[in-house]
């Protein structure tokens, strides 16, 4: 992408990217503005309910979000600028700004959500006469280098052979900042109230993601990782670094580049290079969603064929308060309601007895998540309900776990159920809706 570097009037959108850390969308406005108006849009259809009646956003992302975006603010002004935040659609507050302040380049990271694709495709032809752009700062590779593997592959295996030896660019530094535009003072925004929330495990910002990174690597869980990944609890069996991720406190490239500097002092091994290997995951997903679109939404998933999954409000329900019949599954809907997270083992689980025992459709169970997820990804969240319910990138046809197998051996012990499972619910050994078979 070239960038003229000559000063104009600019908007610098943040969305999934709230850090100043190695931003590729910003380092270009930066270099080429007179001006720099420095944007984050709230948008109310957060507050929306989908098809299901789930609300899009809960309380613990919002509250990430809320306190990544003080930070943000916070270090906006010691760079001599500030975040404007503004509430409404996204489309509608950008068009006003670009009139207002006779904006000549818009740019932002790219977005692999299909509907904020829309967005912008829909700016573009409402403002012929301004520049767009947008730069790979969600992602290890950009969009040239995963073009230049041909149609993305239909499943992840094939897709990481190709790209897994593809070098990832160095990180970028944050550069001085040219100045805001003169803006009308502002009131503040609403936050969300920390008191009526349980104190939180994940906190948002871009200082608390690199404390975290540091810690994650100084206490050498990664030598040990594919080992413990598994695990259904435990703060360091895994590398909580999702929340940062998928809100943009933390760069990916950053993430991988202190992957190759520990594997450098502590020696490479099976686990540092496992590590590496989900963060491909990570990037299937997104280049996956970029390349299937709304289908990502679609009942039948990317092969756009009819499914046989069906809706009962009380057994949803019931899955979401982690009132089934299953403790274990009790025990992880109900960690994940109190602290907004939950491990790949864990999530895979409930997704599976959503889609086969309870047999209902697997999209409200993705929607629940939505809500819920602190780490809440477009594309690893819908992609990864599609694997599971076999409508999507999967050549075996979905994926089935036998709870009791899982019980045994991820908590053999029950202390994990004792942790979480708070329901009155008696056990029942009750067979699946939709027969079994063992992922
Ligand atoms: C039904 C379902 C829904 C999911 N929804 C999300 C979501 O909304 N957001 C999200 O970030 N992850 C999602 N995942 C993937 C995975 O469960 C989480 O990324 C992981 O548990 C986060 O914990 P961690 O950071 O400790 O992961 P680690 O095991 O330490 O992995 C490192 C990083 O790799 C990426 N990653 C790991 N596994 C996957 C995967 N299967 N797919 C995509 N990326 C992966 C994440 O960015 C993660 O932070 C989902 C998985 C399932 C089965």
């Amino acid at each position: 992408m070239e960038n003229s570097c000559e000063p104009v009037a600019t908007i610098y959108w943040f969305d999934l990217d709230l850090r100043l850390d190695d931003n590729p969308a910003l380092d270009l406005a930066i270099c080429g503005a007179s001006t720099l108006l420095c944007l984050y849009c709230h948008d109310p259809a957060v507050s929306d309910v989908d098809t299901f009646g789930t609300k899009r956003l809960g309380d613990l992302r919002h509250r990430f979000i809320e306190r990544s975006l003080d930070e943000l603010s916070a270090s906006l002004q010691q760079h001599g600028q500030s975040l404007v935040q503004v509430s409404g659609p996204a489309t509608t507050i950008l068009s006003q700004l670009i009139e207002q302040y006779q904006i000549q380049r818009v740019l932002r990271n790219r977005h692999f959500g299909h509907f904020e694709v829309c967005a912008w495709e829909q700016l573009q032809r409402a403002h012929p006469s301004v520049e767009f752009i947008e730069a790979e700062g969600y992602t290890l590779f950009t969009r040239e280098q995963v073009s230049g593997i041909g149609t993305l592959p239909q499943t992840f295996s094939k897709f990481r052979r190709l790209v897994e030896r593809m070098p990832v660019a160095t990180p970028l530094e944050p550069r001085p900042f040219p100045p805001p535009p003169s803006l009308p003072e502002t009131s503040p925004q609403s936050q969300a109230d920390p008191s009526s929330l349980p104190d939180a495990q994940f906190q948002g910002g871009e200082a608390a993601a690199m404390n975290h990174v540091n810690d994650y690597f100084a206490s050498q869980s990664p030598s040990t990782y594919k080992q413990t990944r598994n695990e259904l609890d435990g703060w360091s069996s895994s590398s909580k670094m999702s929340p940062w991720l998928a809100s943009g406190c933390l760069s990916v490239r950053r993430l991988y580049q202190c992957i190759k500097h520990y594997e450098a002092e502590h020696g490479a091994n099976d686990s540092t290079y496992w590590l590496f290997f989900e963060l491909l995951w990570r990037e299937y997903f997104q280049w996956y969603a970029l390349q299937h679109a709304e289908k990502l939404f679609l009942p039948g998933g990317i092969g756009g064929g009819k499914s046989d999954f069906a809706f009962d409000r009380r057994r949803f329900d019931d899955w979401c308060k982690g009132e089934t019949r299953w403790p274990l599954v009790n025990a992880c809907m109900q960690q994940l309601n109190q602290t907004g997270y939950l491990s790949n083992r864990a999530r895979q689980i409930v997704a599976s007895v959503l889609v086969n025992e309870l047999a209902l459709d697997w999209r409200c169970g993705a929607g629940y998540f939505e809500k819920q997820l602190i780490d809440y990804d477009v594309a690893a969240n819908w992609g990864n309900w599609q694997y599971i319910a076999g409508v999507g990138a999967d050549p075996r046809g979905g994926r089935h776990f036998s709870i009791e197998k899982q019980a045994q051996q991820f908590d053999a012990d029950g202390r994990y159920v004792a942790s979480w499972d708070n329901s009155q619910v008696q056990p029942d050994r009750t067979r699946s809706r939709r027969g079994t078979q063992e992922a």
